[in-house]
């Protein structure tokens, strides 16, 4: 007999990496995890299999063709899974009743939607969409704290810091002694390149990151530091640090993943292998400890671990989150649309890679002063935005 009650998870953005890994956890504990729904934009093949062998009571396609796909797909499997389509539906099955927890793991700004459904439902959300907070972050936690819903982090920067502050942190640094928060980085890439060598960065060199296995989208960003400006901002939200309390901390090896320094001098750091089963494995049983399908941390084999700081010549676009997170407003929801503009145009080599940090810089400037105090100001923002982009995009692709 199991000793918990079995938790129902849905799965925003089943068929990606984050997506992938969380269904890795979750076969392994049958006992304490069932599958509520399954999502995917349109890769219905990959979304067939994970429905076979999970069994989740929906899935859900954004595309509606390959909606008929899944569904035809699975008739003839014979398989009792509802197929819904289209946008909306994400945001049913992340608020549905009979859901305990939600996973999400789209990625960009497409995840909000159905990820503040969730909050606004009370659920216990494990948040990997970065963008959705950077988005709306003050909104987002308003509706969290007005409905109850226990947020846990799956960016294993934010994971770890939150394994190492106290227990029960009231989002307010100085009050448990708290003085700064160390987010590691580790530099993707192209931290150690000759400079001049980064205008002629193609896709496939961005995408092959050292130490994770990620999407596209976060891969690009990781190359260019921008996540880690993303994630600063995600700290700021998550924990309630000013940008000053902020710190970024190159770190090549990925084995710290995050630290916290107290007033006492002491600073707790979370160590392991990089492989994201650990953070989705903490946060799907917390406060308990689940077997997540990682290896130890061999220290011994790892040896030695390095440290420098971030260098902002080479990493624009990490200067530019901290500008936007100081400037606030609308200026986190612009930089966040504008990069992810940016970046689909740099993976369809429509512009270069350094030309990504000249297509936000701009955009950032023109959105001072523009305020945000409700949903559908932070769309008209992320619009707003996405059209400067696609313009500054136009102009860099000509010349
Ligand atoms: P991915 O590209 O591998 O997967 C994205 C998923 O979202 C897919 O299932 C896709 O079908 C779905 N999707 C894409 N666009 C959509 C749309 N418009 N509407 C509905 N669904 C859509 O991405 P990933 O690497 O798994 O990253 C997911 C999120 O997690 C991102 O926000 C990323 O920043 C964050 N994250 C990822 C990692 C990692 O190691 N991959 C680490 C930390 C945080
Ligand atoms: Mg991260």
């Amino acid at each position: 007999m199991p000793q918990h009650a079995i938790q129902r998870i849905t799965i925003l953005g089943a068929t990606g990496s984050i997506g992938q890994s969380t269904l890795d956890v979750v076969g392994r504990h049958p006992d304490r995890f069932s599958v509520f729904a399954l999502t995917a934009q349109r890769q219905d093949e990959k979304l067939l299999e994970q429905v076979l062998r999970f069994a989740p009571r929906f899935a859900v396609m954004v595309d509606a063709e390959a909606a008929s796909r899944l569904q035809a797909a699975l008739r003839a499997a014979g398989s009792r899974t509802e197929v819904l389509a289209g946008s909306a539906a994400l945001e049913e099955v992340a608020a549905a009743a009979d859901v305990d927890m939600v996973m999400a793991a789209i990625v960009g700004a497409a995840g909000l939607p159905p990820t503040l459904a969730a909050a606004r439902a009370g659920k216990k959300i494990l948040l990997a969409n970065k963008e959705a907070l950077v988005l709306s972050g003050q909104l987002f936690m308003d509706a969290v704290a007005e409905s109850g819903s226990v947020l846990l982090p799956i960016d294993s920067e934010h994971n770890a810091v939150f394994q190492a502050l106290p227990a029960g942190y009231g989002r307010q640094p100085g009050a448990a002694g708290v003085r700064k928060v160390l987010l590691t980085a580790s530099g993707g890439p192209f931290r150690a390149s000759p400079i001049e060598a980064l205008r002629a960065v193609t896709p496939e060199q961005a995408c092959a990151h050292p130490n994770w296995v990620m999407g596209r989208k976060i891969s690009v960003d990781s190359a260019t530091m921008m996540n880690k400006g993303l994630e600063v901002i995600e700290a700021h939200w998550l924990f309630g640090a000013p940008a000053d309390l902020i710190e970024v901390v190159v770190h090549r090896q990925s084995v710290i993943h995050s630290m916290v320094e107290y007033v006492d001098g002491s600073v707790i750091a979370q160590l392991g292998n990089p492989d994201m089963r650990t953070p989705i494995a903490h946060a799907m049983a917390w406060p308990e400890r689940i077997d997540a399908g990682v290896r130890a941390l061999d220290l011994f084999e790892i040896a030695r671990l390095d440290f420098e700081r971030p260098d902002l010549q080479r990493f624009p676009c990490l200067a530019l989150a901290f500008e936007a997170l100081r400037t606030g407003g609308a200026a986190p929801a612009t930089l966040n649309a504008a990069n992810e503009e940016a970046v689909e145009a740099f993976l369809a080599r429509r512009i270069g890679f350094t030309d990504i940090a000249r297509v936000i810089e701009p955009c950032l400037e023109r959105c001072a002063g523009f305020a945000v105090d409700s949903l559908d100001a932070v769309f008209a923002a992320d619009a707003q935005a996405r059209d400067w982009a696609r313009a500054e995009i136009q102009t860099l692709s000509a010349g």
